[in-house]
């Protein structure tokens, strides 16, 4: 394959400044839409398209249309970049220090989006045509519940082999991430004057004991070989009453978990271990708006795809091969859209070329190096897979 990798990773560079210096926070990412729909355009793209919702696409034909497509997906938004004296260079400037690519956006995701675009574009200058068709996925809203991945997956015209999201992952090939159920556990008293206490039954008292009992019970939950552990943690509390002076007729907690291994039935075992029969676990009553997740003994992950999935030892060995050395298996420690794609049933990985710890924080980077390998990962992924 004749290619010119040093013009490849300078272009990608080039690029992802662009992209950092066309901010596009939630709700704000048409602008960002079309800066990459004419890159498309310019790359020479064989469709190029920006859907209903915002999203923006771009396809490279297969050679092969009976083969279900290798799906490319990151998104367009980004978080606020806060306080912008905490920054050392301007965050929409894709300034570059070092080997470094600093700004909002680098990260997460940005120069992983910048790195899909340019491995499928390498397809197209070295003149090689896919075994199946290619398509770049560039979703809005991400960073706020996922609108913009659920109407891509819902609207669905065409069929996915596999969806490689570039969410961080350092060049390691992530599996999945845990997922998020919450439930409030509630306490049943009788309310009485607070001058008479003893005439009453005060559930604050059965509350408190019940937070140190999950904080000390907190080891039984199960961990995943892969996933990791199974958290659990109180946040909200509420009492019924808004009277100082009133001992309340019930208070409830919000538990918080994330797990990979356990399901809504284990869960609420765990829970009924804790409380014996004092306490109401009110099953309906999410503690923020509707999180879906699988009733009963379902599992509750955000998505895991298990490495004994042959579409996963293919894209490991071919992403290994493209890189010269092994690609690691991994996990996400966040969530990612792909949650969004597991009730569609496609099959989803991660890898990216940047840090998970670099999301989010002032001075987000993306290494340069690290980019550039990633080219040659995803180049041969691309043309193989
Ligand atoms: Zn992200």
């Amino acid at each position: 394959m004749v290619l010119d990798w040093d013009a490849l990773l300078n272009d990608c560079i080039d690029f992802t400044q662009r992209l950092i210096q066309t901010p596009s926070m939630t709700y704000e990412e048409a602008p960002l839409a079309e800066l990459v729909a004419a890159e498309l355009q310019k790359l020479n793209f064989d469709q190029v398209w920006i859907d209903e919702i915002g999203n923006v696409n771009g396809r490279i034909r297969g050679t092969d249309p009976s083969l279900g497509a290798l799906v490319l997906n990151t998104h367009l938004d980004h978080v606020d970049p806060g306080e912008l004296s905490l920054w050392s260079v301007p965050p929409y400037s894709g300034t570059i220090v070092g080997d470094r690519i600093v700004g909002r956006g680098a990260c997460d995701i940005k120069g992983p989006l910048a790195v899909q675009v340019y491995s499928m574009a390498a397809l197209l200058r070295a003149g090689i045509r896919p075994r199946r068709d290619v398509v770049f996925n560039g979703v809005v809203e991400e960073e706020i519940g996922g609108t913009g991945a659920k109407y891509w997956a819902k609207n669905l015209d065409y069929p996915v082999d596999l969806v490689v999201l570039g969410e961080p992952s350092d060049n390691k090939i992530a599996l999945g991430h845990r997922g998020i159920a919450q439930m409030w556990v509630q306490f049943n008293g009788r309310s009485v004057h607070a001058s008479v206490p003893e005439n009453g039954i005060n559930p604050n008292y059965a509350l408190a004991q019940f937070i140190q009992d999950v904080q000390a019970a907190k080891g039984e939950l199960s961990a995943h070989e892969l996933l990791g552990a199974t958290s659990v943690t109180p946040t909200i509390i509420e009492v019924d009453t808004t009277s100082t002076n009133v001992t309340p007729a019930w208070a409830r907690v919000c538990l918080d978990f994330r797990t990979a291994s356990e399901s809504l039935n284990s869960l609420r075992e765990f829970v009924q271990r804790l409380v014996g029969d004092q306490a109401v676990l009110l099953e309906d009553a999410m503690c923020t708006p509707p999180i879906a997740f699988p009733e009963g003994h379902a599992t509750i992950h955000g998505f895991y795809t298990p490495p004994t999935d042959e579409k996963v030892q293919r894209a490991q060995a071919l992403i290994g091969a493209g890189m010269g050395r092994e690609a690691e298996l991994s996990r996400y420690q966040f969530a990612t859209d792909g949650r969004h794609f597991v009730p569609y049933n496609l099959t989803i990985i991660g890898y990216g070329p940047s840090l998970e710890s670099q999301a989010h924080v002032v001075d987000e980077y993306i290494s340069i190096p690290k980019m550039a390998e990633s080219l040659r990962g995803h180049v041969e992924l691309l043309k193989s897979y």
